[in-house]
């Protein structure tokens, strides 16, 4: 059995139950075969061992009152996996579906996108089964506070910075940061994604969906491919969407699809700027749903129920470019062949590890232009680390200097992927491209450090 076979089949032993984790593991373990014949010394210190075990991990009760006096009860969670190139560094997700395999698989791809974006920044998770959806804003305070009573003797601007995900966006943040401002008595970098009166960074909160878009751009360039005039499917209507659909319009291309866990919305026409806002203010502020998208503007159908995918499948919708930007898992075997069917040449990840196994395969076995998530989306935490940077210096660059960086960083986990890629016989392999990269620079620090 091949050292790799082995990590895997003990992980898979310690913790059967751990699917999401198992999944996101494997793939990057089998990706990094190629690495083993070339680095012997990362054998010998079982690196490949090492590193699939989180340095801690927390959990935690979360008790906290709702507006009719009721105490609820929620559990929290950080997952600190590995801080060999710099301080832990991930996003918090609140939704009923969280536990800790997930947030293993999600922390344990920080760990790799984190050291491709180039910035000294560690792996970690965290997050809460709370689910935001239908509470009050007092509820959704009165559960940050509780939260962050428990989370903040674990972080630090030089230990832990958490950032948003799913369910976390600059509402939860400022809940959150203001807490522990309030009992740590520090104003400091401890967070990213804060609001601009008390120390974000211009660019942040666009900055998954811009990146993206910037990642797919150089990945259509390589075939003399760009944005203008192509129809784009994008699932979610969160952060990560949103942002997606300003650069794609920028760029010349077409959103066609949005969704939300309840319907997909199909706007042929393309979802334009001003709908674009009009999408914002539903989702953010009157924290509606996607449904109503398609009692608002006429010429666009809703399928209640379905996803994206369902919905390109079932109606054969055309689609160039497709980006994920929704979950987990969201994309299948079956709405991967419908994609190919349906003339898509190329599919960004926006969203954490959004396509299964097969789908994956389906993609490559199809020559398309398939951007993992770890690379795709990793602009956001990069724009994070800027965020970092900014409060270190206290200092503020301006929108056009971020977006600079922001660009100059995806152009560069582009190159780090083709690069690794050639290198270690895989070439225009983006999956291997980008976790042998990610790999290569955590595996020597480790190295560095000796047995700890
Ligand atoms: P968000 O603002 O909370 O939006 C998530 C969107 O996805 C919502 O529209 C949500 O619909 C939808 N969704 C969630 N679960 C779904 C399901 N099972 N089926 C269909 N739709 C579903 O979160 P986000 O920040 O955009 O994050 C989206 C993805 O990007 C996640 O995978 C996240 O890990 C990843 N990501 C985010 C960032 C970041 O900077 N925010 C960075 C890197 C990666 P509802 O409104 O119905 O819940």
């Amino acid at each position: 059995m091949s050292v790799i076979s082995e990590v895997v089949e003990k992980i898979k032993k310690q913790d059967p139950y751990e699917f999401e984790f198992h999944q996101a593991a494997e793939e990057v373990l089998e990706s990094l075969e190629p690495t083993v014949k070339k680095h012997p010394e990362f054998v010998k210190a079982k690196i490949y061992e090492r590193i699939v075990q989180p340095d801690r991990l927390m959990m935690f009760r979360v008790p906290w009152v709702d507006d009719k006096g009721e105490v609820q009860v929620n559990r929290g969670f950080r997952v600190q996996f590995n801080n060999a190139i710099g301080p832990y560094k991930g996003g918090l997700r609140f939704h009923p579906s969280v536990n800790l395999s997930i947030l293993k698989f999600l922390g344990f791809e920080q760990i790799f996108k984190n050291s491709l974006t180039t910035l000294p920044m560690g792996g970690a998770k965290g997050g809460s089964d709370f689910d935001p959806k239908g509470k009050s804003d007092n509820e959704v305070m009165r559960f940050c506070q509780a939260f962050m009573r428990e989370l903040f003797r674990h972080i630090g601007s030089d230990c832990d910075v958490p950032a948003g995900d799913i369910g976390v966006g600059g509402r939860e943040i400022g809940y959150m940061y203001g807490y522990y401002k309030k009992i740590v008595n520090e104003h400091t970098g401890v967070l990213t994604g804060k609001g601009m009166a008390y120390g974000g960074s211009l660019i942040r909160p666009e900055a998954t969906g811009y990146g993206c878009v910037y990642f797919a751009a150089q990945m259509l360039a390589t075939r003399g491919l760009d944005f203008r005039g192509k129809t784009v499917a994008i699932s979610g209507s969160g952060n990560v969407a949103q942002f997606a659909i300003e650069k794609v319009n920028q760029l010349g291309g077409k959103v066609v699809t949005l969704c939300d866990s309840s319907s997909t919305i199909v706007d042929e026409e393309g979802i334009s700027d001003e709908k674009c806002s009009y999408i914002i203010g539903l989702k953010n502020v009157q924290r509606g749903r996607i449904s109503e998208y398609a009692d608002k503007f006429s010429g666009s159908v809703c399928y209640i129920g379905e996803s994206v995918w369902d919905v390109i499948r079932s109606q054969g919708l055309k689609v160039d470019i497709a980006l994920p930007c929704a979950t987990q898992n969201e994309i299948d075997g079956a709405h991967a062949e419908a994609l190919v069917e349906n003339g898509c040449v190329c599919v960004a990840e926006g969203a954490n590890m959004p396509s299964t196994p097969e789908a994956v395969r389906i993609f490559q076995d199809n020559n398309m232009l398939y951007g993992p998530g770890k690379a795709a989306n990793a602009g956001g935490v990069a724009t994070s680390g800027l965020e970092m940077s900014q409060n270190s210096l206290r200092l503020l660059w301006s929108r056009e200097e971020v977006d600079a960086r922001l660009l100059g960083i995806m152009k560069n986990i582009h190159k780090s992927c083709i690069d690794a890629s050639d290198a270690y016989g895989k070439k225009g392999d983006y999956v291997a491209g980008a976790n042998i990269a990610g790999f290569l620079k955590v595996a020597d620090a480790m190295l560095a450090y000796g047995i700890v």
